[in-house]
C-alpha cells in the first residue's frame, strides 16, 4: 500500500516539475512514507529520519517530509522532537503536498496536514509507475473493522471505494504501459463497495480487460470471502488462484477479543471451500502470537488451525501494542520471552508446511510468468506460478513477461525448480 501511495505522491510531484532520484545525498526534498502497524516499522522510520537529519546538516536547504500513517498517529511527537522535519502529511492529504511545499518556501515553519477524509480515493490521479511486471492498484482506502490490535482504522480513517470506471481505466492504462499483472490493494480489499457494486462485480469487470494476463488482490478479510467470489475466480483464467487469508489466531476466545468477527471453524470452512473450488490455489496467512491474554491452550489452538489448513506461507508477528487501540489497554499483556518462544514455534511449523505444500508440486506442470533473471544463475529465469510460488528454470528461448508451462522437478527451501516444456507436450 505504501509503494502504491508513494507512486501517487511521485505523480503529483512530477506535475509540479520535480524529478525523482534514488540518491538521498543529492536530493533537494526527501519524503519518508511511513507505516505504524508495528513498533518495528516505526523504529525503522525513526532511524531513517536520524540519518536524513545528518544529511540536512550538510545541506540546510534540504526539505524533509514524513508522509502516511506515522504522520497521522505521531504528528505531535514528530513536531516536538524532530524540528528538522519540514512537512507532516497524513494519508488523505497527498493532494496538498504541492501547496505545502510552496508554503514552506515562504514560511520556513513545519507545514502539517493530517485531516482524514470520508471521501478521498484519489480516483482521478494516476500513479507514476516504474516499468515492471506488476502494477499495484488501490481500489479502496481505510478500514471500518476495528480489530482491537490494529492502528489502521485510526491512521487511515473510514472505508471508501473508488469507482469501477476509474479502476477499469487504470487497469487498461497499466496494460497499455506493458504491465502483465495487476494486484488490487485495500486494507480490506474485499469490503469493496461502490454504489452497491461489491468486490466480485469489480473483479469480473477487470478480468475482462483485454490483454490483462494476471489479476491478484490483497488483503481480503475472511468474513467477506464468499462462494460467489471464489466462483468468479474459478471462471476467469487470468484471476490467479492465490488467496491471502489472514487468520491472526486459531482460538475463538482470542478471535473474539481481537474483534475479528469469525470463529476458527468458519475460517477452516472457508479454506476448505477455497481448496474445493480452486484446487491449485495457494493460501497464505498472517498470524499474531502473544496477543494479550493468549494462554498456552489458545496458542495450541492456533497451531491446530495451521495443521488443519496447511498454509503455503505465513507472515508471523509478535503482538505489538499500538497506542490508542483497545488491546493496548488490556492488562494481561504477554511477556516478550513468551512471545518470542511462540513465534519461533510457529515459524518452524510453517516451514514444515511450506516444504510439504511445495513438494506436492513436483511432477506437475505450472504456468509461470517470467519476471527476472535468477540471482544465482544468469542462464536461468525466475518466475511465479499463479499460486505465487517462485520457480527457477533454464531460459531456453523464453523472454521476460512470457507465461510458459514449466514441469516442476524439485523443491528446495521455498523455491521450486523445473524446466520449460513445449506446449504440445503440455497439452
Ligand atoms: N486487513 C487485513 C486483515 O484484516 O487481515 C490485514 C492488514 S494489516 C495492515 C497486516 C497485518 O499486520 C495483519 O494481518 C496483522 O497480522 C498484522 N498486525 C496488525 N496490527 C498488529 C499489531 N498490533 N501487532 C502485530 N501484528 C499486527
Ligand atoms: Fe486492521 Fe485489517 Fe482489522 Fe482493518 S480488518 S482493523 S486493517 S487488521
Amino acid at each position: 500500500m505504501n509503494v502504491s501511495d508513494s507512486e501517487l505522491v511521485e505523480s503529483l510531484l512530477k506535475k509540479e516539475g520535480y524529478e525523482s532520484i534514488n540518491d538521498p545525498d543529492n536530493a533537494d526534498v526527501l519524503f519518508v512514507n511511513t507505516c505504524s502497524i508495528r513498533e518495528h516499522a516505526e523504529d525503522k522510520v525513526h532511524s531513517l529520519l536520524g540519518r536524513y537529519n545528518l544529511l540536512k546538516k550538510n545541506k540546510p536547504s534540504m526539505i524533509i517530509g514524513v508522509l502516511g500513517c506515522m504522520a497521522q498517529s505521531l504528528k505531535h511527537d514528530i513536531l516536538e522532537n524532530r524540528p528538522y522535519v519540514d512537512i507532516v502529511l497524513g494519508p488523505d492529504s497527498y493532494r496538498k503536498l504541492p501547496e505545502l511545499l510552496n508554503r514552506h518556501e515562504v514560511n520556513k515553519k513545519s507545514q502539517v496536514d493530517t485531516q482524514l477524509s470520508k471521501y478521498e480515493v484519489y480516483d482521478d490521479l494516476f500513479p507514476s509507475r516504474k516499468e515492471g511486471i506488476n502494477a499495484w492498484i488501490t481500489i479502496m482506502r481505510g478500514c471500518d473493522k476495528f480489530c482491537s490490535f490494529c492502528i489502521v482504522p485510526f491512521t487511515r480513517g473510514r472505508e471508501r471505494s473508488r469507482s469501477i470506471d476509474g479502476i477499469v481505466s487504470e487497469v487498461e492504462n497499466a496494460v497499455k504501459d506493458g504491465f502483465s499483472e495487476v494486484t488490487l490493494l485495500g486494507q480490506n480489499v474485499n469490503s469493496y463497495n461502490y454504489d452497491g457494486n461489491k468486490f466480485p462485480v469489480l473483479l469480473e469487470s477487470l478480468a475482462q480487460v483485454t490483454g490483462l494476463k494476471r489479476l491478484r488482490y490483497t488483503s481480503p478479510h475472511p468474513k467477506d470471502i464468499t462462494i460467489g467470489l471464489l466462483d468468479i475466480m474459478n471462471r476467469y483464467d487470468n484471476i490467479c488462484n492465490s488467496i491471502h487469508l489472514p487468520l491472526q489466531s486459531g482460538s475463538d476466545r482470542i478471535l473474539k477479543r481481537m474483534n475479528r468477527t469469525y470463529t476458527s471453524d468458519h475460517f477452516v470452512n472457508i479454506a476448505r471451500s477455497i481448496r474445493e473450488i480452486l484446487p491449485n490455489a495457494g493460501i497464505s496467512t498472517d498470524i499474531i502470537v502473544g496477543f494479550p491474554g493468549e494462554s498456552d491452550k489458545d496458542f495450541v489452538e492456533t497451531m491446530s488451525v495451521m495443521e488443519e489448513v496447511n498454509f503455503d506461507s505465513a507472515f508471523t508477528f509478535k503482538y505489538s501494542p499500538r497506542k490508542g487501540t483497545k488491546a493496548a489497554e488490556y492488562e494481561d499483556q504477554i511477556s516478550e520471552e513468551v512471545k518470542q518462544n511462540r513465534l519461533e514455534q510457529i515459524i518452524l511449523l510453517q516451514k514444515s508446511h511450506t516444504i510439504l505444500r511445495n513438494q506436492s508440486y513436483i511432477g506437475k506442470i505450472e504456468n509461470v510468468l517470467i519476471e527476472k533473471q535468477s540471482k544465482r544463475n544468469s542462464g536461468k529465469w525466475a518466475g511465479r506460478t499463479e499460486s505465487n510460488k517462485w520457480v527457477i528454470f533454464d531460459k531456453e528461448h523464453a523472454n521476460i513477461k512470457d507465461i510458459v508451462p514449466v514441469l516442476i522437478m524439485k523443491s528446495r527451501d521455498i523455491t521450486l525448480h523445473g524446466k520449460i516444456i513445449n506446449k504440445a507436450k503440455a497439452a
